[in-house]
């Protein structure tokens, strides 16, 4: 019996280059390479019948190699071809199938006629000959002895390659591991299940009976990755909330002067919101409160009256906003609702600085700036408060620097990524969330169209009329300049021909490689309405705010992820007026077709991050920030709400009963460190 956890080139256990080849691709114990559990099973009791079809999902076939050699296409290019011929008859069809790989012009020394092999793939059609791509095979052997209960005649594990290694000879790994490691070394340790527990599901998920078996294998380490993300952050949380924080937010006198000066009522979500974080401020407990809304939900001003509390006792706030553009229009907004107040705003940006604390030598109250705010000489004098709009577009070093600028002062993060229940959790469980789950009243309604290459003349006539209407409108590019690999049409070129085409009506044009204060200047104009048409590139895509403007085309939308445009129709709908989202496409790609839909379909945010989630997966849709997740392996986000509720408290559960797991101490904290490692979790402290 060996240990789980010793190094496998000290163990007599396997061949050395066995152990060269495992080592390469990242497996030094047994518990690691034991963890690597298969992708899909093969049921070599009972394979598919030869299709006389193409076939929609892959199929896994038994035949016999009867040809096999190099081919060439008319162009040169050269590939391995093998016809495999069904010998069971009857219930399993007739015929042959030809196989195909390109680029493995080694299969020659491992495929020949007479071999009996498995293949596995999509059968399709090509000039009447049924043909598999790249399929997967191995050779099966007569002569397997013994071994045949691995190989054969069972629920046969396929692994993810391991260059180096075959797949059978993989399976053998698997099943001399599973005969010599002590069971109890493979425990995780935490109690939470009989040590056995882990062994019996490891050899479950390897060698499984039954398709349930392997399912409910599946399960089990789902649980447990989400149970090390789980220990995380609520370690991080239980944490957190040890230090004392200050009690704010006992004085609302500013905040009734900003109700009453409000020409609209807040919305219920929103009220809900501000009196859970007003009663998070009241507790010598930080803060620590994520505020969650879909775009146009009205975070604003929600951080609005949650700073006005912060003022209101005596102490600084802060907010950081992720591009100049939106810490401007911030600025714009707050000082708009608060000087009435008397309150001191100021605005701090990489090239600004500014404010009316420049002239009176008065500190500011109110701090709103970009990154800027991290860096530079901004000293802050008493910061009690601080809030990140869009926390998406952040790091954990971002946001930590800035909580550092001021001694636990209390936070509140917003973001309008609307993400499943079980990535919230994931990512963000060390905090408490708000959700504005409630849009303000009176929007017009937002028309989302998609376009297959309209003519030209058609899309102009159209914003013309929306002009003529009083409108404003919004034309994105996804580029900048023009580019050589891809013929796209680009920001600058488009808004030389837009100017034209709409004669008197001024365009203008914005993009992120214009310098800071040109941005704002084009910025200003539109919001004034000087300009009625403003090219833009995805610089406009977060946060901001022109109720006038109701029509949004964006060209090329096949080129977008969904959040984003999602986040870009965000833009429009934001007054009275019926708005309309056109995605303009050239319809050459079905899957981006189907991306664009989802549009049509839904203006929900939530729809439409699942949506996101089941297209790309989980590390796409959260962006670079967090794409660490899609190392998690066994979980998934849409199915696993419930296995994630189960290792949260079991999590809660571990933490709270041993804070330090005395003996188990150690692995938890290794836990954790290798969680923090591959994951970027938000932190705050
Ligand atoms: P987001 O959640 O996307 O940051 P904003 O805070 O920018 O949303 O608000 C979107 C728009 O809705 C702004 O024009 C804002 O003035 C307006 N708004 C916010 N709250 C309300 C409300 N309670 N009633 C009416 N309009 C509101
Ligand atoms: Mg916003």
């Amino acid at each position: 019996m060996f240990s789980a956890r010793h190094d496998l080139a000290s163990l007599a256990l396997l061949p050395g280059r066995d152990v060269v080849a495992l080592a390469a691709a990242g497996f030094n114990t047994i518990a690691e390479v034991l963890d690597h559990l298969p992708k899909r099973y093969e049921d070599r009791r009972r394979f598919d019948a030869f299709p006389n079809l193409p076939t929609g999902d892959p199929v896994c076939l038994r035949g016999r190699v009867i040809d096999a050699a190099p081919k060439f296409f008319g162009s040169g290019r050269s590939f391995f071809e093998a016809v495999v011929m069904n010998e069971a008859g009857g219930v399993f069809g007739s015929g042959k199938i030809t196989c195909r790989w390109f680029n493995m012009p080694f299969l020659h020394k491992l495929l020949a006629a007479g071999l009996e092999v498995s293949v596995f793939g999509r059968v399709k059609d090509s000039n009447g000959r049924l043909i598999m791509d790249h399929p997967e095979f191995e050779i099966l052997r007569e002569d397997d002895g013994e071994d045949s209960s691995i190989h054969m005649d069972r629920l046969v594990p396929i692994y993810r390659n391991i260059p180096g290694i075959a797949q059978r000879r993989l399976r053998d790994i698997m099943h001399l591991m599973l005969h010599q490691v002590d069971p109890d070394t493979l425990a995780l340790g935490y109690n939470v299940e009989p040590a056995s527990s882990r062994f019996e599901s490891l050899k479950a998920g390897h060698f499984p009976e039954s398709l349930e078996q392997a399912h409910a294998a599946r399960r089990r380490f789902a649980l447990e990755e989400f149970f090390a993300l789980q220990l995380n952050v609520v370690w991080r949380r239980l944490r957190y909330g040890e230090h004392a924080g200050r009690v704010l937010g006992r004085s609302t006198t500013y905040l009734k002067q900003f109700y009453e000066n409000l020409p609209f009522d807040l919305t219920g979500a929103q009220k809900r919101s501000i009196k859970e974080i007003l009663a998070d401020m009241r507790t010598a407990r930080p803060m620590n409160r994520l505020l969650q809304g879909d775009v146009g939900s009205g975070k604003t001003f929600v951080a609005m009256a949650t700073m006005l509390l912060a003022v209101g006792s005596g102490c600084q706030a802060a907010l950081m906003a992720p591009t100049q553009i939106l810490a401007e229009q911030h600025y714009l907004t707050f000082r708009r609702w608060l000087e009435p107040l008397g309150i001191r705003v100021s605005l701090r940006t990489g090239n600004r600085d500014e404010g009316d604390h420049l002239e009176t030598g008065e500190d500011p109250q109110i701090i709103i700036g970009t990154h800027a705010l991290l860096y530079d000489s901004v000293t802050f004098n008493d910061l009690g408060l601080v809030v990140i709009d869009e926390q998406h577009r952040f790091g954990v070093a971002q946001r930590a620097a800035l909580i550092r600028q001021g001694v636990m002062p209390d936070v509140l993060v917003m973001t309008a990524t609307p993400i499943p229940r079980t990535l919230t959790m994931t990512l963000y469980g060390d905090l408490d969330v708000s959700l504005l789950d409630e849009k303000p009243p009176g929007r017009g309604k937002i028309i989302t169209g998609l376009r297959i290459a309209p003519k030209q003349t058609a899309v102009t006539k159209f914003v013309k009329d929306q002009l003529s209407q009083g409108r404003q409108a919004y034309l994105v590019y996804p580029l900048v300049e023009e580019s050589e690999q891809v013929k796209t049409e680009s920001a600058t070129e488009a808004f030389q021909k837009w100017s034209k085409r709409l004669g008197s009506y001024q365009v203008g044009l914005i993009h992120g490689k214009l310098r800071p204060e040109e941005k704002e200047e084009v910025m200003r104009r539109f919001r004034e309405g000087e300009i009625a048409v403003l090219v833009a590139t995805t610089v406009i895509e977060v946060g901001v705010d022109v109720p006038n403007a109701s029509v949004m085309i964006i060209h090329h939308a096949e080129r977008f992820g969904l959040a984003q445009l999602h986040q870009l129709r965000g833009r429009i709908g934001r007054g009275g007026h019926k708005s309309y989202c056109i995605l303009l496409t050239d319809g050459k790609n079905p899957e981006a077709l189907e991306k664009l839909k989802v549009l049509e379909g839904t203006a929900d945010g939530f729809e439409i991050a699942e949506a996101d989630l089941r297209l790309r997966g989980p590390g796409s849709v959260l962006g670079t920030v967090q794409s660490g997740l899609s190392n998690l392996r066994f979980v998934d986000f849409l199915a696993d709400t419930a296995l994630l509720r189960e290792a949260r408290s079991l999590a809660e559960q571990v933490l709270t009963e041993d804070p330090l797991l005395a003996g188990d101490y150690k692995d938890l904290r290794k836990c954790i460190q290798e969680s923090e490692a591959v994951q970027d979790l938000p932190t705050t402290a």
